[in-house]
């Protein structure tokens, strides 16, 4: 007869190690709470091993091969420029083991805090069961249980994808050798980070995106100089490309596609699939707790993170609307606030910045004009390029240009696009002005050290008023 496993008895546990339970298992301990913390692969999750920290750290790369190839622009002689792949991918997987082995050192070392290996699952509304990395199971219960277990790479029906070997946004990380021709399908932020940095790798890169233009939630300004950015980068961008089929095998694969009524292909060498991510949630028996999904399959939450079911909490991806870390981060904050400081945090009206790193970065804080308009504000709009900002002429980065929407009566800042060098430094410049309410007129006159992107605001503002 088998042995019943033994329930132990904790105060919180948190499933995956993401940016949301890593910090939140953290504090929890520190403040004394019996913390247990469930991951079934690394510690850190998407952001560090599979996200933001590895694509950033390849980005960095692709861009000095960009400037190294730009070197004449400056005045400066280069040799040919070649791209050592195996040192690229090297250099990104010392800095994800440094971050992640950081996180898990800082785990291990805390008092009451037991970070445990293994896939959790569902037992019932307060108990879950873990089969361990190492073998055995391990069963904890909890009155209060956090979902924070992330997303994956979608790969969507398309016939053939299946049959064909494609790469998604984590396996594309780790090709040794540069792809001769890179197809992107999807081109959303993910696939198009990728595309440019393979293209400045000096692959040839097809981007073919479904929808009628890229960033389709951005203004229609945006996504054309987007387009045409990185057409001048040398990428091929389709579209309004729906495909249809995909054939083919390692180092020639063909995907079929209809554009305008018309039925096209496109070889590559490679094929990067990037159309969206899918929630972890299947594997979690969720109906053993009773807890409520989406049609995605994203687990339903109310604004203090709770899902239908009392005591039990999602944070981050695994709850679906916007997939950044700075909001699992931030759900971390609200659960700490709620249960640690007793204050009646929630997820309402959070401003969420986001930034992309293509070269140069988009960056997006509040509202744009679109959503602006369509709102009935009333509200004043003042554009001017990159090319009206010294540091950046004189950098010879003046692609792009900054946008800010204002509140024609308050004089508020209501929202901004920067599409520009460092447009993610410039956006949070006017994201820390909306969060201290000052009107847009304090920007305009502020005296800002010469010449940095920050003198571009004093520039913009006086737009507003031309
Ligand atoms: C290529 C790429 C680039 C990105 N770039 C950016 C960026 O520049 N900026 C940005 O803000 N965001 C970016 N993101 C998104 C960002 O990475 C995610 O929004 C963020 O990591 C979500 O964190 P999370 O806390 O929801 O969960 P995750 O970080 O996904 O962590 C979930 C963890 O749960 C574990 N887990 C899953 N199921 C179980 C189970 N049953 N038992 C135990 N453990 C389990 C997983 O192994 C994982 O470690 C990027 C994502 C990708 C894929």
């Amino acid at each position: 007869m088998a042995t019943a496993i033994a329930t132990e008895s904790f105060d919180a546990v948190i499933l995956g190690s993401g940016q949301a339970g890593k910090p939140l298992a953290l504090a929890l301990a520190n403040a004394g709470w019996k913390t247990a913390i469930v991951e079934r692969k690394f510690v850190g999750g998407t952001c560090i091993n599979f996200g933001c920290t590895p694509t950033k750290t390849m980005v960095a790369s692709a861009r000095v091969a960009y400037l190294a190839r730009r070197g004449a622009d400056y005045g400066v002689k280069t040799g040919p420029i070649s791209i050592d792949m195996k040192k690229v991918v090297a250099r990104k997987q010392a800095i994800i083991e440094r971050f992640r082995n950081y996180g898990q050192q800082k785990m291990e070392a805390t008092k009451n805090l037991d970070l445990i290996f293994g896939a959790a699952k569902f037992v019932d509304a307060r108990t879950v069961e873990i089969a361990l990395r190492d073998g055995g199971t391990r069963r904890l219960s909890a009155p209060k249980i956090v979902i924070n277990t992330g997303g994956r790479p979608n790969k969507p029906p398309i016939p053939g994808l299946a049959d064909v070997p494609t790469l998604d946004s984590t396996s594309v990380m780790d090709i040794a050798e540069l792809p001769k021709h890179l197809l992107v399908l999807g081109g959303g932020f993910i696939g198009l980070e990728f595309a440019q940095m393979y293209r400045r790798f000096g692959a040839e890169v097809t981007v073919l995106e479904g929808g009628p233009r890229l960033a389709p939630r951005d203004d229609e300004d945006v996504g054309e100089a987007l387009q045409a950015i990185l057409r001048e980068d040398g990428l091929r961008i389709e579209c309004g490309a729906q495909a249809e089929r995909v054939e083919g095998k390692s180092g020639d694969i063909t995907v079929f596609y209809k554009k305008d009524g018309k039925s096209l292909s496109v070889n590559g060498s490679h094929l990067l699939v990037s159309v969206g991510r899918k929630p972890n949630s299947e594997d979690l028996d969720l109906a053993a707790a009773g807890i409520s999904v989406d049609k995605g399959g994203f687990v339903t939450v109310d604004d203090t993170l709770q899902t239908n079911v009392d005591g039990i909490f999602a944070a981050g991806d695994i709850k679906g609307g916007p997939a950044f870390t700075h909001i699992s981060y931030d759900d971390f904050r609200i659960l700490r606030d709620r249960w640690l400081n007793k204050l009646d945090a929630r997820t309402n009206d959070r401003l969420v910045p986001n930034t992309v790193f293509i070269d140069p970065q988009l960056a997006q804080v509040g509202l744009n004009e679109t959503e602006a308009r369509k709102r009935g504000l009333n509200v004043r709009v003042a554009k001017i390029g990159m090319n009206g900002v010294a540091r950046a002429l004189e950098t010879d980065e003046s692609r792009g240009f900054m946008k800010v929407i204002v509140d024609a009566k308050s004089n508020q800042i209501l929202g901004c696009t920067i599409l520009g060098i460092e447009g993610g430094e410039i956006m949070s410049m006017l994201q820390i002005a909306m969060m201290g309410k000052l009107p847009y007129t304090v920007l305009k006159e502020a005296i800002f050290a010469h010449p940095t992107l920050a003198e571009g605001l004093n520039n913009v503002f006086l737009a507003l008023d031309a």
